[in-house]
């Protein structure tokens, strides 16, 4: 199938290699150019702008930074629908919010271009692995028509309900996946600081109800010492912005409390750094590194 892919970072990077592995065609266009280099390496054609990308293809995906970037993209002065043939689906695979993200379905149906949202979980890991969890907003019969690509991606394609449903899920996610890195690095660096094994807290912790994901997720990321930035903190500060303005009719006092870590973070500089070395700033303040190593 000859498919766009527009927004080539971390995640759209790896899914592009596997839509490639798997004998699609695909047009990429992203404004940093080692990134288009590298795809073009692997057989994929660079285009000067989305709308260029677009143009001639049935599917076209994006994986964007912002809903700025996302709105710029599709309806923008050099965006896909001006190019995109009717009949074709966008699917954006960005974590933006439902509002954006209904808006620019409408706009995509004027055209008579079909609209899914699809934000991802799993990680850089989960898109080179074709693991991510797809949380999509849209039309199940747009999904099947879509299906046998999106399974080059994922292990877990979980309809949420309309435009804007696959949104509103992941932002909830994200939302309480940053309490719950907050939660974590709070309570073992203070506890490590008082003299507990880190390897001790990790193990006691996972077989017991304070165990999670995020729990397991640490020591490939913040207790190492690279510490790979899988998922800036930019991002993540992102998400967790858009998920309280999205419930700003509603009382969230640990949410409010996490935006205030997230910005603490970013004040200080950490907003390239992996979502997990927020707790960078617990570290500093009672002196101590958190490492398995
Ligand atoms: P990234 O910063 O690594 O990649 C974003 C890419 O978009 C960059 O290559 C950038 O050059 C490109 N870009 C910026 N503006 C553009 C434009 N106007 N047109 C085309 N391309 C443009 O980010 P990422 O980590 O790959 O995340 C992408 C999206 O996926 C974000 O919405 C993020 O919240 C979401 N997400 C990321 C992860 C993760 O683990 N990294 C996991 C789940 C969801």
């Amino acid at each position: 199938m000859k498919i766009a892919f527009i927004g080539v970072g971390r995640m759209g990077s790896r899914m592009a290699y596997r839509l490639l592995e798997a004998g699609h065609e695909l047009s990429i266009y992203d404004p940093y150019t080692p990134a288009v280099d590298d795809l073009k390496k692997r057989g994929a054609t660079a285009a000067g702008n989305p709308q260029e990308a677009a143009e001639g293809t049935e599917l076209i995906m994006m994986s964007l930074p912002s809903p700025a970037t996302f709105i710029d993209a599709v309806v923008g002065e050099t965006g896909v629908l001006n190019k995109v043939s009717p009949g074709a689906i966008v699917i954006d695979f960005s974590t933006v919010d439902p509002a954006t993200t209904k808006e620019i379905a409408t706009q995509c149906a004027r055209k008579n271009v079909y609209f899914l949202d699809s934000p991802v979980s799993g990680g850089v890991a989960g898109a080179a692995s074709g693991n991510l969890v797809l949380m999509i907003g849209g039309c199940k019969e747009v999904i099947d028509r879509a299906r046998p690509v999106l399974e080059v991606l994922s292990s877990r394609i979980v309809h949420c309900g309309e435009t804007g449903a696959g949104q509103l899920t992941k932002l909830s996610h994200n939302l309480l996946t940053a309490i719950n890195t907050v939660a974590l690095g709070e309570v073992m660096s203070v506890s490590v600081k008082a003299g507990a094994d880190l390897k001790v807290l990790c193990e006691v912790f996972s077989a017991g109800l304070a165990g999670s994901k995020m729990l397991d997720y640490l020591p490939k990321t913040l207790f190492t010492e690279e510490r790979p930035a899988n998922f800036a903190i930019d991002l993540m500060h992102k998400d967790i912005s858009l998920c309280l303005k999205e419930f700003s009719n509603y009382s969230m006092p640990l949410g409010q409390l996490v935006l205030q870590t997230y910005n603490a973070a970013r004040l200080k500089g950490l907003g390239g750094k992996d979502s997990t070395s927020v707790n960078e700033l617990y570290e500093e303040l009672i002196n101590l590194r958190l490492t398995l190593n």
